[in-house]
C-alpha cells in the first residue's frame, strides 16, 4: 500500500483488528519512508451489475440518492432513508453473492419503501417497473390497500 503522505511505494502493517463484526479489516501502517502511520480499511467488495453488463461497487449513498428522489416532498427524514439503505445492503448481503443485479437491488428497495412511504413507494416503482398504463398504477394502489399479511 503506497504511503499517502510521501507517496513511497510500500508500507508495513503494524496492527489489524476486525470491524464493523467482521466484515470489515481494519489495518494500521506506517511508511518506512517518512515515517507517519495511516490506516485502510479492507472490505469484501459486492458488486452490482447493471444492465449494459458493466459492474459497479454496492453504494449505500446511491440507494439514498434514488430514494430520496422519490420521497421529494414527503415527510420522509435523512435517518430513515439511512436506515433503508441499510436494510438494502443487509438483505443484498444476505444472499451471500458477491455480485447482484441492479433490478436485484430495486426489488431489495421497493419492500422497505413501501413500508416508510406510500407515495414514495409508488413514484419509485413506476420508475422502477416502468408502469406503461393507468391500470399498472392502479393494480399496485388496489395492492397497497389490501391488508398487509400476517
Ligand atoms: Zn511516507
Amino acid at each position: 500500500m503506497r504511503c499517502p503522505f510521501c507517496q513511497h511505494a510500500d508500507s508495513r502493517v503494524i496492527d489489524s483488528r476486525d470491524v464493523d463484526e467482521g466484515k470489515a479489516t481494519r489495518r494500521r501502517r506506517s511508511c518506512p519512508e517518512c515515517g507517519r502511520r495511516f490506516t485502510t480499511v479492507e472490505e469484501a467488495v459486492l458488486a452490482v451489475v447493471k444492465r449494459s453488463g458493466v459492474t459497479e461497487p454496492f453504494l449505500r449513498d446511491k440507494v439514498v440518492r434514488g430514494v430520496r428522489r422519490a420521497c421529494q416532498g414527503r415527510d420522509v427524514g435523512e435517518d430513515a432513508l439511512q436506515h433503508l439503505a441499510h436494510r438494502v445492503e443487509e438483505t443484498i448481503r444476505a444472499s451471500g453473492a458477491a455480485e447482484v443485479p441492479s433490478n436485484e437491488v430495486g426489488l431489495a428497495i421497493l419492500g422497505p419503501l413501501r413500508e416508510l412511504d406510500e407515495v414514495a413507494y409508488l413514484r419509485f416503482a413506476s420508475v422502477y417497473r416502468s408502469f406503461s398504463s393507468i391500470e399498472d398504477f392502479e393494480k399496485e394502489i388496489a395492492d397497497l390497500r389490501k391488508p398487509a399479511p400476517g
